[in-house]
């Protein structure tokens, strides 16, 4: 399977424990990504007992297959933003993730985080309308800016820039895996080959797949897509979209980071990691599962990082995918009134190494009992959402089952344990893909990405 350049460049992993008996805590975090693990570092800071469980090893998720743009310039959104709900707002939200990056500038060394310029840039008249309209949206807001001409680094016909300044970029693994020693180091006990199978959100205890049972006061689910057993409850269906990444060697690092407005939509950023530069090209982005050949996507990006950005040395290529909600603001916070101890954090939009700081801090104010100004805006309770998930788990009772291993070639194709759409194979990534909800499984049946938490059963 092809490896992200992140985790292939990852510090030396730190193990972490394996849950040997039943545990209790005061917050339970389900998920060590950049979500997880940064609110396991701000509650745990703060004196809460945490516990966090990720069933596979941590930051091998949508973290460590991401971009790693540590940016509030989330492609064309404030114009988005101010249309859907006002201009404050808007303001909230970029705010909310200026904070982010202010937070991780704090922690981070030089071999996790740098400073780099955000660009967006367009290529059609069309594109340079939306940029326009962004560039409006930017001085209703009062973000900083400057708009420019073409973009200097790039080796094909661009035609204008809109640039916010002194953003970052980030190793998402090696940041995480600082941000996991500061929670550890906190207090925060980090389990791994820890899956949660089951919610009682009445008793208040999960169960993982080897039976164990962890006892909290406060749950937060940090797993990038609400977990199992919300069986008939289409309606909590966010749209999940898969994208192709490709790392070349470079002997010319960028100061800045790019994204198209228009078509064909690129987003280009360069690295330096342990004195190698590396340029990356993200692209070719499809709804999850919904592409039986993924090797296709492979193929033209990485020809197209040859081709156009005159790049031919390609050492990483790798994939991840990332739920939207239906506003692009991401549900973070207590899903409802009804189950005020169960938080969430989702739905980021491929925006979601900031929103994933910055929704972190909104659910530990919560917990902690302080104001934060995102909060409402972010909160699930702002569209059915909350609700409706809410009801799925105080109604859903769930039994633990064993998973069963062992690859079978089979021409059709299995059934996802989630909810029941058929799987398809994904011949780039030797992987069965949900259409319906995103859900990934390897060839042996068993689960390489959620909602689904049983293996495929291949018989
Ligand atoms: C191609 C691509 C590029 C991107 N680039 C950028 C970018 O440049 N900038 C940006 O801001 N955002 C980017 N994003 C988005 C960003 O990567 C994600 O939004 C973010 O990493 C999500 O973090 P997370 O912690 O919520 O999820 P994850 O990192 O996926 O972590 C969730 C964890 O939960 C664990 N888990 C799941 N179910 C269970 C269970 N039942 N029990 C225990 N553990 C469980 C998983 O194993 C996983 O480790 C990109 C996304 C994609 C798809």
């Amino acid at each position: 399977m092809n490896e992200s350049l992140w985790l292939a460049t990852a510090y030396p992993r730190e193990a972490y424990p394996v849950v040997d008996g039943d545990l209790t805590c005061e917050v339970l975090v389900i998920g060590g990504g950049l979500s997880g693990l940064a609110n396991a570092y701000f509650l745990a800071q703060q004196g809460k007992d945490v516990i966090l469980l990720e069933k596979n090893t941590i930051l091998h998720g949508a973290t460590g297959n991401s971009t790693g743009k540590l940016t509030a310039q989330h492609d064309l959104v404030y114009a988005d933003l101010i249309e859907q709900f006002d201009v404050e707002s808007a303001k909230t939200y970029f705010n909310a993730n200026e904070n982010a990056i202010q937070f991780a500038r704090s922690i981070a060394d030089a071999n996790e985080i740098q400073n780099a310029h955000s660009v967006l840039f367009s290529q059609s008249a069309e594109g340079t309308d939306l940029l326009l309209r962004e560039k409006k949206a930017y001085e209703a807001i009062g973000i900083p800016f400057t708009l420019g001409g073409k973009a200097a680094d790039l080796p094909f016909e661009t035609s204008k820039t809109l640039r916010l300044e002194n953003e970052s970029q980030i190793h998402p693994v090696r940041f995480g895996q600082k941000l996991a020693q500061l929670a550890q180091k906190a207090g925060a006990r980090i389990f791994e080959l820890a899956q949660v199978a089951a919610l009682d959100t009445d008793r208040h205890f999960v169960k993982l797949s080897s039976s164990k049972e962890i006892r909290y006061r406060q749950l937060i689910i940090c797993s990038h897509y609400p977990i199992e057993a919300l069986e008939g409850m289409q309606i909590l269906k966010l749209d999940v979209e898969r994208s192709y990444i490709a790392a070349a060697k470079t002997t010319t690092p960028f100061d800045h980071q790019y994204i198209a407005v228009d078509n064909p939509k690129r987003s280009i950023r360069t690295t330096t990691i342990d004195g190698q530069s590396y340029l990356l090209l993200s692209a070719e982005s499809h709804p999850a599962g919904a592409d039986k050949d993924t090797q296709i996507h492979y193929d033209r990006i990485t020809d197209d990082l040859k081709t156009t950005l005159q790049h031919s040395d390609v050492v990483y290529k790798w994939s991840a995918q990332d739920p939207s909600t239906p506003d692009l603001v991401p549900y973070a916070g207590a899903i409802s009134t009804a189950s005020p101890d169960v938080y969430i954090s989702t739905g980021y939009r491929k925006w979601g190494l900031s929103n994933s700081l910055a929704s972190a801090q909104i659910i530990s104010d919560a917990i902690v009992g302080r104001h934060n100004p995102a909060s409402n805006l972010y909160s699930p309770g702002r569209t059915d959402f909350g609700a409706l998930f809410s009801r799925a788990l105080l109604l859903t009772g769930r039994t633990v089952k064993e998973f069963a291993g062992g690859h079978i070639t089979r021409t059709d194709s299995p059934i996802c344990t989630h909810m029941g759409c058929r799987t398809r194979w994904n011949k780039g990534d030797n992987t069965w893909d949900c259409p319906c909800h995103g859900s990934r499984f390897r060839a042996d049946g068993s689960v390489l990405e959620g909602p689904a938490t049983e293996p495929l059963n291949l018989n």
